[in-house]
């Protein structure tokens, strides 16, 4: 068994190999919390869930870091524009993510180191880049990466440096191709930043977006590590910067594998903020879909590495799969009653044989699917002819919850929850402690009219749907 992957540092299919046999360190770019995540952001989540997921089947362990960006160009905009603190601007998109995160069943990372807890180690990173003659200060009191003095800048996104012109400077976070220059390691404090500023060898100011990454990921994972994974937009500049301040800092390899989700795309075009095309999670919960749907075509309609179309027809369609799913997990798990698992049928083995072998060719997930599909058909002919039950039927379901640690979409886990309706449980709860009847059933009534039935047991409230 080897897993290939596409590495984006070579454009090549290659066999996996951790650098350290006992377990495989991962880094993924996390979200700016500046706004809610779209849902095309989610699907790069899904796709490192997936990536993860499948190493851990396949038996590495997997020490997984994943940054919160709480301070750059946009946070920044956006505490000004709201006049509150970096803080408090900041900290409802955090907890928003993680509820995303959540109704999805992504697993959650080992650490989600935030910028703004790190602000010494990237000091301290800038210091080694001066240290090796890779950083200078400009007139207005930045701190800048001199590509010109670093020459393997440009090898992820393999730019063409020729007609570079020297000296050059971008000084926001994100920036074109054709703006190529020496990128702010740090950016010296101006008025518009207001409260948000940090003391420095070089002065007041905050890091650049770039260096955050390279500071937290060598904290977490060391100076070389595995994997690296991130939208295809994040290629440039973002991780070709952050290759250049960590190899030009420690003179070692950075990650070993680089991998890259395409996008999502809506009309053919990717999905963004700016765009303005954009759905978040809250809006599809809202239009009655759930988190495991739209885990299922986040993670299943498309290959990573091709855009995925999103539309919400492909979200009834989900829910059409899921419940072929469903129906056959309920069957199977009627005949396996009471019986312990023992050897599976031959269409079983095979079925489960093929769909971890198509997750290791580059996490081709049509073919896995392919293959718990082909599952379902011959389970349920089986049993049509009254082929197997007991043992068999256990065996069968054991595999289903293979595949399902994958996948985790098999099992119709918890539903998610809009977090107003939980707030509407939460104020019920309140007033049925206070003892407030009148306000209780009208809380009540209000959430059936919504679509939601409550229930309360000895642990507490339960909410589902009607
Ligand atoms: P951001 O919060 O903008 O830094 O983005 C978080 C992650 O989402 C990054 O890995 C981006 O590359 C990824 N991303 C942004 N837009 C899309 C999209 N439309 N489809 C897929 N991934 C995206
Ligand atoms: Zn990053």
């Amino acid at each position: 068994m080897t897993i290939r992957l596409h590495n984006t540092l070579t454009r090549q299919l290659e066999d996996f190999e951790p650098l350290d046999p006992s377990g495989v360190r991962m880094y993924t770019c996390g979200p700016t919390v500046y706004n809610y995540a779209h849902i095309g952001n989610l699907r790069a989540y899904a796709f490192e869930d997936l990536l993860r997921r499948h190493l851990e089947y396949r038996g590495y362990p997997v020490l997984h870091v994943m940054n919160l960006t709480d301070v750059d160009d946009k946070t920044i905009q956006g505490c000004r524009d709201k006049g509150v603190a970096l803080d408090a601007f900041t900290r409802p998109f955090k907890d928003a993510f993680f509820e995303d995160l959540r109704t999805l069943s992504i697993l959650p990372a080992h650490h989600y180191p935030a910028a703004t807890d790190h602000i010494p180690e990237m000091i301290a990173l800038i210091q080694r880049l001066f240290d090796r003659g890779l950083a200078y200060r400009s007139d207005d009191g930045s701190v800048y990466f001199s590509i010109a003095r670093y020459p393997e800048y440009g090898k992820l996104a393999r730019l063409d440096l020729a007609g570079l012109k020297p000296g050059a400077r971008v000084d926001q976070d994100e920036y074109e191709k054709e703006f190529v220059g020496d990128f702010a390691l740090w950016k010296a404090w101006v008025p518009a930043d207001g409260e948000v500023g940090w003391d420095s060898p070089w002065g007041r100011g905050r890091p650049g977006w770039h260096i955050e990454c390279s500071a937290m990921s060598m904290k977490f994972l060391s100076e070389s590590f595995d994997i690296h994974c991130g939208g295809v937009d994040n290629i440039f500049p973002h991780h070709e910067d952050e290759i250049a301040q960590s190899e030009g800092a420690t003179g070692r390899p950075f990650a070993r594998y680089w991998i890259h989700n395409a996008h999502l795309v809506v009309d053919g075009r990717k999905m963004s903020k700016s765009a303005g095309n954009f759905y978040t999670l809250r809006d599809l919960l809202e239009l009655g879909h759930t988190g495991r749907e739209i885990r299922y075509v986040l993670m299943a309609n498309a290959h990573y590495r091709q855009g995925l179309n999103f539309s919400l027809p492909a979200l009834e369609s989900a829910r059409a799969s899921l419940g072929r799913l469903d129906e056959f997990r309920e069957r199977i798990r009627a005949a396996a009653a009471g019986s312990a698992s023992q050897a599976a049928p031959a269409w079983c083995r095979e079925a489960l044989a093929r769909f971890g072998e198509s997750l290791d060719d580059d996490l081709n997930v049509s073919n896995a699917l392919a293959s718990l599909f082909d599952l379902v058909r011959a389970g349920n002919r089986a049993m049509d002819r009254g082929d197997f039950a007991g043992e068999g039927a256990a065996a069968v379901e054991a595999a289903l919850e293979d595949i399902d640690r994958v996948f985790g979409f098999l099992a119709p886990a918890a539903e998610s929850v809009d977090p107003r309706i939980e707030h509407w449980v939460a104020e019920r709860q309140a007033a049925r402690e206070r003892k407030d009847w009148a306000e209780s059933d009208r809380i009540r009534d209000e959430l059936a009219a919504l679509g939601w039935t409550v229930q309360d047991t000895p642990q507490g409230p339960k909410v589902r749907r009607l």
